[in-house]
C-alpha cells in the first residue's frame, strides 16, 4: 500500500519509496555505546516504507505469542531527506539536485534485539524495520533559505527535553551520503534517507508522548507510544 507524507505549505503528499537509513553518523553517539573511532564509510541498512507512521499516530511495540518482543524501545531523532529523482552514481557535487526535501523522523529502534542480533551476527531487520518504527513529520521542500548542513534536532518527552544536537555534526555529509548509497542503489524519487542520530539516545515506555523539532520550528512531529 503506497504510503504517503504531507508537503508542508501546500495540499501535495510525497510518495514514500524505499527508506534508506545512516548507523553511526555522529561520533558523540558512537561513543555513548562505548565505541571510539568513526566508521570509513557510511553504515547502510533499510526499513520497509509500511513502517512509516505521521504526526499524531502512535508507536506499537510488537507482540509476540502474548509478550513484547523488546524491552528497550529507543529513539533515535533525525534528520530525514526526501529524495525528488532518480539517479546511481551520483558524484557528491551533484547531489544537491536529487534533493526535494526534508523532515524530521524517529528511528525507532528495539534495542535488545539489536544488540542480540549483533552479538549473533544476524541482520538487525526486525530491531529497526517493525511497523511503525519510522514516524516522520511533514516534508519541507528544499529551499536556498535553508541550510540541512546546521540544523537543530530536539526531542522532547513528556515535556522534557531528552535529545538534541545540530545536523554540523555529521561525520558524512547529506551529498557525501547521497553519492556512496547511489553508488550501490539505484535511488528513486520517493525515497527517504534517515541521516543518522546524534548523541543522547534513550528508552520510551508506552503512554509517552514525544515531540521532535527541526530548526527553530520549521517542522514539529507528536507521536506517543501505544499503551
Ligand atoms: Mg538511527
Amino acid at each position: 500500500m503506497p504510503k504517503f507524507i504531507k508537503i508542508a505549505g501546500s495540499n501535495e503528499h510525497f510518495e514514500v519509496n524505499n527508506i534508506y537509513c545512516i548507523g553511526k553518523n555522529y561520533l558523540d553517539h558512537i561513543k555513548e555505546f562505548g565505541q571510539t573511532s568513526a566508521p570509513e564509510k557510511p553504515v547502510v541498512f533499510l526499513k520497509p516504507n509500511s513502517a512509516i507512521i505521521g504526526d499524531g499516530e502512535s508507536i506499537n511495540i510488537p507482540v509476540w505469542e502474548g509478550k513484547p518482543i523488546s524491552n528497550s524501545v529507543h529513539y533515535e531523532t533525525e534528520l530525514v531527506v526526501a529524495i525528488g529523482k532518480n539517479g546511481s552514481k551520483i558524484p557528491e557535487n551533484e547531489a544537491e539536485e536529487f534533493i526535494f526535501g526534508y523532515a524530521i523522523g524517529l528511528d525507532m529502534t528495539l534495542r535488545d534485539v539489536q544488540s542480540e542480533a549483533k552479538k549473533s551476527g544476524l541482520p538487525w531487520t526486525a530491531a529497526k524495520g517493525f511497523h511503525s518504527s519510522a514516524p516522520i513529520s511533514n516534508i519541507i521542500r528544499a529551499d536556498k533559505k535553508i541550510n540541512p548542513m546546521d540544523l537543530n534536532l530536539k526531542l522532547e518527552i513528556n515535556g522534557i527535553e531528552k535529545q538534541h544536537g545540530n545536523t554540523s555534526l555529521m561525520l558524512f555529509n547529506i551529498c557525501k551520503l547521497i553519492s556512496y548509497i547511489s553508488s550501490i542503489f539505484y535511488i528513486q524519487k520517493g525515497d527517504l534517507i534517515f541521516t543518522g542520530t546524534p548523541e543522547g539516545v534513550g528508552e520510551v515506555i508506552r503512554g509517552d508522548n514525544l515531540h521532535a523539532v527541526l530548526g527553530n520550528n520549521l517542522l514539529n512531529l507528536k507521536v506517543k507510544v501505544d499503551g
